[in-house]
């Protein structure tokens, strides 16, 4: 079959690879190499940080792959959009490539061009390019070297933008190597130009692909330092490019997620998938099926990268939401087998690219299966304390039908805490709701206030932010968790496999 995901993916590495001169590098576990900055690695450029940054040399100048990403929070999150637009996952596969001191702007430019038009033979007045358009706090002048070197490439000038910071100056996180870069959007619409839907989060204009000029180091709030060689970082989205050249208009109607809603209509009995968004989608199950395939692929990287929900909390929120959609949207009691079934359809369609996917399958089944009897068995005891708590203290009324995990043993904490002594809800104990009982800021905010106690959300959030910082300083101490786990699966005979880290 022509264009699948498989070939579409080979193709752009045979190009960087056999014809372009590049060496293949795998993509490393999402679970970042010591590198507190981040909860999951969230770009191709990731593992070759200290080669940018220069303080470690490359074992090849020119390198390309695919690597696999997680955005759920931190400075790239877009754990809000999944489901609810066409093309931002929590998990998907960055195509790159990338020159360490080697070629710069001209050759990336020209390559990224000659690849899409050439050889994916994407029509060029479907594309636009962007281009860094400086900024004066920071000191930094337009990039016109590169408005230049797309008009000599023959990029139609009204299709040549400037954009700002947010847009076109990329950055790992708070700090790292980051530089001014250009980008290439495709336009879903034919016709005359639409150059004002360019990063509006237009659906019917998409980002495609972003290529980097790594020129500093961000070493804090306002300060860049000049890096001693210049590189090239570029990072396409492999979801959004197969759907473009399958000529469809959502990611999920690519041969990457449709086979998920094969198995979870089968599997749970439910309707099939018929791609509504937003109000169109009615009973919100559309919403709901491309939440548990985006969930579980997530879930089925990272747990298969030996990455642990008792490690890393923002997994096991993840884990929780499909497990919970699957049980409430699809009517699954067994919401494990549900969420299994979905998951080795993953390991199906990217065992190709990422055969450790399959080969930890089952250990990934197991957590998945103690997780959700996890959440079972806090539901059952908690929703009974609850309801009593109820009975006893009317002010609690306002929660019925709200989950009650967490509530019961934060709410026992308030009570002991602070009644007759403040009536001030302190950063601390929220932090503690928060970190301890899994509140989120809203639920602690609606709990302090039917409690009477006064909150201060501002206060807060900059505490929390102070809070995890603190806890990342201790990252490496997790470790142990990994041990545990790993003696766990020893025990219970399950086979797994550790993929080293290739740089
Ligand atoms: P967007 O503006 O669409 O959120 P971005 O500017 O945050 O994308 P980059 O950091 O530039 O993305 O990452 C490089 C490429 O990775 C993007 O051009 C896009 O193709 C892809 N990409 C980024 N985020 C996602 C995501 N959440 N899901 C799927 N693909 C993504
Ligand atoms: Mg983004
Ligand atoms: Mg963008
Ligand atoms: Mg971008």
């Amino acid at each position: 079959i022509k264009n699948t995901s498989s070939l579409i993916r080979t193709s752009f590495l045979d190009y960087f690879i056999k014809e372009n001169g590049h060496a293949f590098i795998r993509s490393s576990p999402v679970v970042p190499f010591q590198d507190p900055s981040l909860s999951f690695v969230n770009a191709g450029m990731n593992q070759f940080k200290n080669v940018l940054l220069g303080l470690q040399n490359p074992t090849f100048k020119k390198v390309a792959n695919s690597q696999k990403c997680i955005r759920v929070g931190g400075k790239h999150n877009d754990l809000s959009s999944v489901g609810q637009d066409t093309y931002h996952h929590t998990f998907f596969e960055m195509l790159g490539n990338w020159s360490f001191g080697d070629y710069f702007k001209k050759e990336a430019c020209s390559m990224a061009w000659t690849l899409l038009t050439c050889r994916f033979n994407i029509p060029s007045h479907r594309l636009y390019v962007t281009y860094f358009g400086g900024d004066k706090e920071l000191g930094l002048p337009p990039d016109l070297e590169t408005k230049e070197i797309w008009k000599s490439i023959g990029v139609n000038p009204k299709h040549i933008l400037p954009f700002g910071i947010q847009d076109n100056f990329w950055e790992m996180g708070k700090t790292g190597p980051c530089g001014p870069c250009t980008e290439i959007h495709y336009s879903y619409q034919d016709g005359t130009p639409t150059p004002e839907k360019v990063n509006v989060g237009n659906p019917d204009l998409i980002e495609l692909w972003n290529i980097v000029f790594i020129e500093y180091n961000r070493s804090g709030e306002s300060s860049l330092e000049k890096l001693p060689e210049r590189h090239v970082d570029t990072g396409m989205g492999l979801e959004r490019l197969v759907a473009v050249l399958q000529g469809v208009k959502s990611n999920y109607d690519t041969d990457l997620f449709r086979p998920l809603f094969d198995v979870i209509s089968r599997v749970s009995g439910a309707r099939a998938y018929t791609g509504a968004f937003g109000a169109m989608d009615h009973d919100g199950l559309d919403t709901a099926y491309r939440i548990l395939a985006d969930h579980s692929r997530m879930s089925a990287v990272a747990l298969s990268d030996n990455m642990f929900p008792d490690q890393n909390h923002k997994l096991r929120r993840i884990i929780r939401r499909a497990l919970v959609t699957c049980e409430r949207n699809f009517k699954m009691k067994d919401n494990a087998k549900l969420l299994g079934a979905v998951v080795e359809g993953v390991a199906d369609i990217l065992a190709h690219a990422y055969p450790e996917i399959s080969r930890n399958l089952n250990k990934v089944q197991m957590i998945i299966r103690n997780e959700s009897e996890i959440i079972r068995e806090l539901n059952r005891s908690t929703a009974k304390e609850w309801n009593k708590l109820v009975k006893q203290d009317q002010r609690l009324s306002a929660f019925t039908g709200v989950e009650a995990v967490g509530l019961v043993p934060a709410y026992r904490d308030l009570r002991d805490s602070l009644v007759d002594k403040t009536k001030v809800l302190s950063s601390e104990i929220a932090i503690r709701l928060y970190d301890t009982y899994g509140l989120d800021a809203d639920l602690i905010d609606d709990l302090a206030s039917a409690l009477g106690f006064s909150f201060k959300r501002d206060d807060f959030d900059n505490d929390l932010k102070h809070f995890k910082q603190e806890r990342n300083k201790s990252f490496s101490s997790n470790l142990d968790l990994t041990a545990n786990w790993t003696s766990t699966l020893i025990q219970h005979n399950v086979p797994f496999t550790n993929d080293s880290y290739k740089y």
